[in-house]
């Protein structure tokens, strides 16, 4: 099965998907960005389903590179899946632990049996990752992973972004 790569340009609040994957932080508690809007349009539900995971599987919070899903609560989605991409750092390469991210969402993708899945742009806000070498790494890792997902669409912020994006695929 091939999977198809489309972008959109705008908030991933309002796609509709099976799965729509949040840019976490492994507290699973909330965060800014995607984080906040996800929790904010996609109501309590989410929250309460992350604490449960807290006081579960998680109690650590979720590692860096690693995926779990919840309930999408009132977004026009089935599952929220939440990743925690790495911090961008200078000194170190992360990018393994970014692509895992994407990777491993897809896995989670399916065992729910999720057939189309919504991405933001991982690490590129608040973790500060360069958008060009994120966009890279994104659809990089989307065409060589073995997946069952018949479609993913990218949800970009801003133009840059999907500019970026769109770079990749020419
Ligand atoms: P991270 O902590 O992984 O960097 P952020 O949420 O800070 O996550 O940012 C990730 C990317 O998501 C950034 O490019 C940011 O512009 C973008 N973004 C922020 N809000 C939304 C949204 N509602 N829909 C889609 N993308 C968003």
């Amino acid at each position: 099965m091939t999977t198809t790569i489309t972008l959109v340009q705008g908030d991933i609040t309002r796609q509709s998907a099976d799965a729509i994957v949040n840019a976490a932080n492994s507290s699973l508690l909330g965060g800014g960005g995607v984080d906040g809007a996800i929790h904010r349009r996609g109501g309590p539900a989410i929250l309460e389903d992350c604490r449960r995971l807290r006081a579960s599987r998680y109690g650590k919070g979720l590692p860096t590179g690693r995926a779990v899903a919840t309930t999408a609560g009132d977004l026009d989605a089935r599952w929220v899946i939440h990743t925690v991409g790495p911090v961008f750092s200078a000194t170190e390469d992360r990018s393994e632990l970014l692509a895992s991210c994407y990777r491993e969402s897809l896995r989670v993708a399916d065992e729910l049996g999720a057939r189309t899945v919504a991405f933001p742009a991982v690490s590129t806000g608040v973790y500060r990752w360069p958008m060009e070498d994120a966009a890279r790494i994104a659809v990089e890792t989307v065409r060589t992973t073995d997946t069952a997902v018949e479609e993913v669409v990218f949800v970009l912020f801003d133009d840059r972004a999907h500019e970026a994006f769109a770079a990749q695929l020419r």
